[in-house]
């Protein structure tokens, strides 16, 4: 039987609260701050938080809210993996982990499969787009994208995004459905020669909500 879903922190009623008298500003111990809501919603939802990478947040490449991760839970009680742990902001990663638990599961049961792995992962890297030296800034720089290669099911089958297989052909080309409604810059095969092998998404925000779709499933 599925468990029930886990009562988001806010609405478990605090009964000591209101029955101690509020602290004077003395009394009120230093702590560190601790995870935005943003990480708590991701966590709720699923998303298994790491210790933060480091060298996250500093510099020209920083990461606002960061989160490191390379699990998600899913409501069945399956796990899905990511093959190696990225590190993007916090908003990113709810928007990757709504697209597999809602999008990417349903897609691959539809084809009575289950989702095991995000392969070819890529997350936080400081470099400019493409790598090549001169171009702007990437926004891999700012945890506002991924790089996948393949989806890998529980069954073994291994889902080659940019690959030209012929009985994967009805899942990449749902897969790009849902890539190109949820974010708004999706790059593939069809697009330059830096993304003829692997899957680039990201959430940029442009002038007018313009988005990019660029990934030809053949
Ligand atoms: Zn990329």
């Amino acid at each position: 039987m599925p468990l029930p879903p886990r009562r988001p922190a806010e609405f478990v009623p605090d009964a000591t609260a209101k029955a101690a008298s509020p602290p004077s500003q003395a009394q009120i111990p230093e702590k560190p701050p601790g995870p935005s809501a943003c990480v708590e919603t991701f966590k709720e939802r699923g998303g298994v938080a790491l210790p933060l990478a480091s060298a996250s947040s500093t510099g020209d490449c920083g990461i606002d809210d960061p989160v490191t991760f390379e699990r998600i839970d899913m409501p069945d009680g399956s796990k899905v993996e990511l093959d190696s742990a990225i590190t993007v902001r916090c908003s990113f990663a709810l928007e990757v982990l709504i697209w597999t638990r809602d999008d990417l599961s349903g897609i691959a049961a539809r084809e009575n499969a289950k989702l095991a792995t995000l392969a070819g992962v890529g997350g936080h890297a400081c470099r400019p787009r493409n790598g090549v030296a001169g171009a702007p800034i990437s926004e891999h720089a700012s945890g506002n994208a991924l790089d996948v290669a393949a989806l890998k099911m529980q069954d073994g089958r291994t889902i080659a995004l940019a690959g030209r297989d012929e009985a994967t052909l009805s899942m990449r080309s749902a897969i790009s459905k849902s890539a190109c409604a949820r974010f708004t810059t999706v790059l593939g095969p069809g697009s330059d020669s830096a993304h003829k092998d692997h899957l680039h998404l990201d959430m940029r925000k442009r002038s007018r909500d313009f988005r990019i779709c660029q990934w030809t499933v053949e």
